[in-house]
Formats: C-alpha cells, structure tokens, sequence
C-alpha cells in the first residue's frame, strides 16, 4: 500500500455540501503508510463543527473498505475559519457577503443570448418592487453592465479599502468594466480569473441590499462554479433562446448548478419571437424550445422575453427596459412579472 494509492483513493470524499473532493482542495496534508498502520492528516478551516465530523467518518468508510492498510487513523486538524466576509479567504467554505440578504444568479450555458440583458432588467424590475438591489457583473471577458447603465465612472474605494459600487436608476453597480480601459484585452485565466472574481465578489461595499443580482460568464466552468460555491447563493437563473444549440447547453448548466445544490430557480426563454406591428409572431429561433425544455428539466419557466428593438436599443445606451411602466410596453412587463415570482420564490423578509 502507497500513500499515492491512499490519495488516489480519498479523492472519493467530497467536501460536506461542495462537488470538489478533499484532495483536490488540498486539504490532504500527510498521507504515512506504515507496517498495519495508515495515517492520514487533513487539514480543514471551518466553524462548523459537523463538517470534519462528516470528513472523519467518509474517509474512515473509504480507507477502511481498502485491503492491506492496517489499522486506519484519520487525523483532522480543525482551524478556525475568519468571520463570515473572509469566510473563503483561504480554502473552502461558503459564506454570505456582509449586509446582502439574497443572492440570484443569471446564468447561461452559451453567449449571447440575452444573459446580461436579463441580469440589468431583472436588477431594475426588483427594485421597482421597493427593494434594494446591487447588479455585480462576473464576466471578465465581456463585461457589460457599464454599458447596460450607461456609466463610465471609476468606483472609488473607502477606508477598509472596499470597492464602493456605483449608483445607476437606483441600483447599486460593480462590473469588471468599471476598472478596465475601454479596449483594454483582458487577458486573465485560470486561478487569476477566480482570484479576480472573489475578490469582486468579497471586496465591494454592497452594504444594505435585499437582492444582489450576479451575472455570471457564460458557460459551464470553473469559474462559475467558483463563484457559485464562493458564497450562498440562493438560486440561480438559466437564460436560454429556443434554438437547441442553446437548450443543450441550458441543460449543461442545470445539471451542473444540480450538482453543487445551487437551486435552479428556472429558466427564461429569451428572443422567443418577434411580433411584426400587424401583430403576427415570428418565431426565428424556432417555437416553443423553453417551454418543452422547463417541462423536461421539471424547473419553472420563469417567463418568454420576445425579440425587441427597444429593448435592445435601451440595453445599448444605458437604460434598461424595464425602467419603462410595465403598462407602456410587453417586455419591460415580462421582466416585471419575472421579478415579482423571484420575490415571492426567494423572499427578502
Ligand atoms: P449575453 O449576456 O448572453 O452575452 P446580452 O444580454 O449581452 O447577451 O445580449 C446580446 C445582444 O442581444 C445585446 O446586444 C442585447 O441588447 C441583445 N438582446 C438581448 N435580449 C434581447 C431581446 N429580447 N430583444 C432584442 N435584443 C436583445
């Protein structure tokens, strides 16, 4: 028996409540394989007491099912882990952030179907419900929540050294476009990117907030996942078109968000049709996709965004639809209806 094999074998025990396994968190710190005896370290930052508890028993049933080890000793290390805002600072261990009581992703498998475009108005729609809401915009690669609100400023920072969001139609902002030059390349990957992005997420001054809204990058990797298990989020949002290029890939993010117990609050079938001005719908994308897609995956759809020139126009110069009354035009009322099941799904108190 080698510590190797001992490794390879723990990688079956999962963090309690993440998808990740212990050794690849690095939390292994000593594997010892003596005659009759196996020893191995770990090494977990938490305050919860239930979470090495959980640990101790999964590695014991894994190593003690493996032939030649021995008598097994599990030995666990338990640091206390800092208060809640640096909760992750440095291994694992999901937390909320200081002041935000709900926290809604918008996620999409693919690009360009209207991801960030629900984000804004859905931020918009909540506050119109009296809430305070904060928008953070995820993506490094494409930001464009600056955009959508039509603000250039530079965040300052306070004396804790927070990032303080920017304001825009009474919603609270951050975006990576905030601090980057216009056509500036970003070119961050891998640990950096997360690194960026935690830090996004833990360093802003969001204060007070009912709703913070993330727009996450499109897609189904590493850096969502950071960022799902890098604070409580309480559900997340799929956007999708009916086109099946898209669906496969809304399906991709459902069972990934599945996997990490971060609940599906639905899906939104963005670009659904387009009503010419005699009435009749175009359905480009083909008919109905979102809806067949929610019955099959057994989540809600959350509503069906038509294709809009004023919707689009808005989102390019700064003013989402959705700050148009609901009784003025379909789209800003599709969004209003959106946020009004979000608030009864996920109360704020
Ligand atoms: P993503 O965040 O998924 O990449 P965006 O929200 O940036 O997508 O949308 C891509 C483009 O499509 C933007 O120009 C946006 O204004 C436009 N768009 C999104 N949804 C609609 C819609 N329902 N009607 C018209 N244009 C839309």
């Amino acid at each position: 028996m080698s510590p190797d094999f001992i490794r390879e074998a723990l990688r079956q025990v999962r963090y309690p409540g993440f998808s990740r396994d212990i050794v690849s968190f690095g939390l292994v710190k000593e594997v010892r394989c003596d005659p009759g005896l196996t020893t191995v370290r770990i090494e977990i930052q938490t305050r919860d007491p239930k979470v090495p508890e959980q640990v101790f028993q999964d590695c014991h049933s894994v190593l003690d099912a493996l032939p030649d080890v021995g008598t097994v000793k599990v030995e666990i290390d338990v640091k206390d882990a800092p208060a809640a805002a640096g909760g992750l600072a440095g291994t694992v261990g999901k937390s909320s952030i200081p002041g935000v009581k709900r926290i809604i992703a918008v996620a999409s498998g693919k690009g360009g179907v209207g991801k960030s475009t629900v984000a804004a108005n859905l931020a918009v729609a909540l506050a119109a419900t009296g809430a305070t809401v904060g928008l953070c915009d995820c993506d490094l690669y494409g930001p464009s929540v600056a955009q959508m609100f039509g603000t250039r400023e530079r965040p300052l920072a306070n004396e804790q050294d927070e990032i303080i969001p920017l304001q825009a139609h009474g919603i609270k902002l951050m975006s990576m476009g905030f601090l980057l030059e216009d056509r500036s390349p970003v070119i961050v990957r891998g640990p950096m990117a997360t690194r960026y992005t935690q830090q996004f997420l833990r360093q802003v001054a969001w204060e007070d907030l009912d709703y913070l809204v993330l727009d996450l990058p499109p897609g189904t990797g590493d850096i969502q996942l950071t960022i799902v298990q890098t604070v409580s989020v309480d559900g997340v949002i799929i956007v999708t078109t009916p086109q099946e290029v898209a669906l496969i890939d809304a399906r991709k993010a459902v069972s990934m968000f599945a996997k990490v117990n971060v609940p599906v609050l639905g899906l939104i079938e963005n670009m659904a049709w387009f009503e010419c001005d005699a009435g009749k719908r175009y359905f480009l994308f083909g008919e109905g996709g979102g809806v067949r897609e929610a019955e099959a995956l057994e989540v809600p759809l959350l509503g069906r965004i038509p294709i809009d020139i004023e919707t689009r126009e808005r989102g390019d110069s700064g003013a989402p639809i959705a700050l148009v009354s609901p009784a003025h035009h379909k789209v800003s009322a599709a969004f209003h209806e959106v946020a009004a099941r979000i608030r009864t799904m996920v109360p704020a108190g």
